[in-house]
């Protein structure tokens, strides 16, 4: 096992070495419950790969972590806990706020006016003009290296 994976709370969390309170598991995913909720009921859902971004993980690994938290979204609607909608969030490296480098999904109960909300830059509402986004789409286009169908 590689040393990253050895010393990853996620890991452990997997591997049954530290306890959690575990929602759902499948052949690729396990769901639990965030340690230090921003909602009450605030699940994570992790792939059982162990990997600190996205695009580190198989292919395979991808897809289970949505169609996991497809249904514990819908659960959580229904399970009596406070929850008008879902706040899905993933930060996809250590710029973006991820502090545990195994890559996870929270899924956050939400409600109108609970106070929760992403911080953004202050001069944020600008509407960008379309030589700005063609510029944009043009470098990650070409970084994925696929022309538009
Ligand atoms: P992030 O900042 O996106 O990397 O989120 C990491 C999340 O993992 C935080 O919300 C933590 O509260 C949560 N967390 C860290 N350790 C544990 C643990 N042992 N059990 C459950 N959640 C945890
Ligand atoms: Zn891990």
């Amino acid at each position: 096992m590689a040393a990253s994976a050895r010393h990853c709370i996620f890991c452990k969390i997997l591997r049954r070495e530290v306890p959690a309170s575990i929602v759902r598991e499948d052949s690729s995913t396990l769901a639990f419950m965030d340690i230090r909720p921003m909602n009450p009921g605030h699940v994570l859902v992790i792939p059982k790969t162990h990997a600190a971004y996205v695009e580190d993980l198989p292919a395979e690994a991808v897809g289970p972590i949505l169609e996991a938290a497809m249904e514990i979204s819908r659960a959580m609607r229904a399970s009596g806990i406070r929850c008008e909608a879902v706040s899905f969030y993933l930060a996809n490296g250590a710029g973006a706020g991820q502090e545990v480098s195994h890559a996870h999904l929270h899924l956050i109960p939400r409600w109108r006016g609970d106070g929760f909300g992403l911080r953004v830059r202050p001069d944020y509402g600008r509407i960008a003009d379309c030589t700005e986004l063609d510029a944009f789409a043009l470098k990650i286009r070409t970084a994925l290296g696929r022309s538009p169908d």
